[in-house]
């Protein structure tokens, strides 16, 4: 895995590193894949539209009677690490940043003064007790 990626992973929690998991292998591509793509059909734009990246790719697929497109799909296999890590780390944090946000909501927690329990710090009745928060 990327550095770059394993360093958002490092900042979740043990819940949130089981569903990043479970997403990240969902949507991550491999470099691999990026190169067969990019030698075999790079003449087409494959490798582009594998990486989502579809204005690129018609591109390719338009000129390909040039054969200039299949002439850069083996350059670009140069740079395949690279292009598959960029669009791995980018879908990496797309994943992070829908935790953060789940997180940020559900954090907003205060504590019952009579039961001691965890509640919502918009509560108004302690679902625990029932203590009232607008008598005090
Ligand atoms: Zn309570």
């Amino acid at each position: 895995m990327d550095e770059r990626v394993i360093a958002l992973f490092e900042k979740l929690n043990d819940e949130e590193k089981k569903l990043f998991e479970a997403q990240f292998s969902a949507v991550k591509k491999d470099t691999t894949s990026f190169v067969l793509l990019a030698l075999c059909l790079g003449g087409i734009g494959m490798h582009h539209f594998y990486l989502g990246k579809i204005t690129r790719g018609v591109f390719y697929l338009l000129f390909c009677w040039t054969f200039i497109p299949a002439l850069l799909g083996i350059i670009e296999v140069f740079h395949a690490s690279s292009d598959v890590a960029d669009y791995n780390y980018a879908r990496a944090a797309e994943i992070c940043s829908r935790f953060q946000t789940k997180t940020r909501s559900t954090t907003e927690e205060k504590t019952c003064p009579k039961c001691a329990e965890t509640i919502k710090a918009a509560a108004i009745l302690c679902k625990h007790c029932g203590h009232s928060f607008s008598e005090a």
